[in-house]
């Protein structure tokens, strides 16, 4: 058979046709699906096959929104899956829990994702399945209920029969700004993962996030007064509450996955599509977590470069060992500095008990409905 040379083949296997190029490599589909899977599963090396145990694989969580990057980070760790389970040994490297947290019950502008989630739940069948609204953070994690309570202080009235629903909400509502709300949404919402995550016996959570989300939130959280919590949101490595928590997606840009969004029409079954951003929404109505994720979605993708290199440089960063009886905050788990107006160093030795059980860091007490009086103390 006579050779005929392609016009444009692929870089890798030369055999088809390019359709893309990716950092300069022109790559068919398939070599693009596997170019992009191989970078995901490099990032699971923790939870390799050949250092698995025969009788107990460790269970992960990934928490599903329905949107591109967690579908995407779900597809290929299937695969990786399947192909273990193919393989001579018949056995996987971990097990995964994979969690909605019901998006309606988040915003009301939001969808229900009920339908796309059975979807992934009959596409990937090998997996466990919950779905949860918001409000089960008060199920899940026994502490939050007296957290919330005295984080809000007066403005907000926990009183009986309130339905956990009513009670998050009337939280929430006492929440001063866009940016406040925001940054206190993605607390709660990590802190019930987490529990979750501890209630399934999970010792650890995949996280979907890009390197272009995990830039943005890497400028938010500076921009919040957070910078001292970044390594542990941003890196692989242990969260406050004992949980790993793992990046599989962090060498990836939000583009790319939506490029193999493209390659696997199938997964279009599971992503709620992405309500176009709005030119003449006024900035002044969106939080910093939206301003930034915007500016990183228009700009940051011109020099995605800078992008990558805003997220490792902050993977270089220690993550910071909690000294001997430094405080943590009740709220978000971070170091507490020391409070100001304060001869103490912020060590637990010179605070009498009772201001132990609310001390809040600096990022959390910004949020607070009383914020202006000293946030760190209970009056
Ligand atoms: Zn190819
Ligand atoms: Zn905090």
């Amino acid at each position: 058979m006579s050779e005929k040379r392609l016009p444009d083949p692929c870089m890798d296997c030369k055999d088809r046709k390019a359709i893309l190029t990716v950092r300069t490599r022109q790559l068919c589909s398939d070599c693009f699906v596997r170019f992009i899977s191989i970078k995901v599963v490099r990032r699971m090396e923790l939870y390799r096959l050949r250092d698995a145990s025969h009788d107990r694989q460790p269970k992960l969580l990934l928490p599903l929104s329905c949107g591109v990057s967690s579908t995407v980070l779900l597809h290929i760790l299937n695969g990786q899956l399947e192909r273990q389970a193919a393989s001579g040994q018949g056995r996987v490297a971990y097990k995964l829990h994979v969690l909605l947290v019901d998006p309606s019950t988040i915003s009301i502008v939001n969808p229900s994702c009920e339908e796309r989630f059975a979807q992934a739940q009959q596409y990937f069948p090998r997996h466990t399945y919950t779905r949860v609204p918001f409000h089960a953070i008060f199920q899940y994690d026994e502490g939050i209920r007296e957290t919330i309570s005295r984080f809000a202080g007066s403005e907000f009235e926990d009183r009986d029969p309130m339905s956990d629903s009513e009670r998050l909400d009337a939280f929430r509502a006492g929440i001063p700004t866009a940016s406040s709300k925001n940054d206190i949404d993605n607390i709660l919402l990590t802190r019930l993962i987490v529990a979750c995550a501890r209630s399934f016996g999970c010792e650890a959570v995949v996280w979907g996030d890009s390197d272009s989300r995990l830039a943005a939130k890497t400028l938010a959280n500076v921009a919040k007064g957070r910078g001292s919590s970044l390594t542990w949101q941003v890196c692989d490595g242990l969260s406050p509450w004992d949980i790993q928590f793992s990046f599989p997606l962090r060498d990836l840009y939000k583009s790319e996955l939506q490029l193999y969004t493209v390659q696997v029409p199938s997964l279009a079954d599971i992503i709620v599509p992405e309500q176009p951003m709005q030119e003449n929404q006024s900035n002044r109505n969106l939080s910093i977590d939206e301003l930034m994720k915007q500016y990183i979605e228009t700009q940051g993708e011109k020099y995605p470069g800078v992008m990558a290199n805003v997220v490792r440089t902050v993977a270089k960063l220690q993550q910071p060992s909690i000294p001997v009886g430094q405080v943590q905050c009740t709220l978000c788990g971070s170091c507490c500095e020391s409070p100001p107006n304060s001869t103490s160093s912020g060590s637990t030795a010179d605070l009498p008990n009772d201001e132990l059980t609310d001390r809040f860091c600096y990022g959390c007490s910004r949020s607070q409905p009383s914020a202006g009086i000293i946030p760190s103390y209970r009056r």
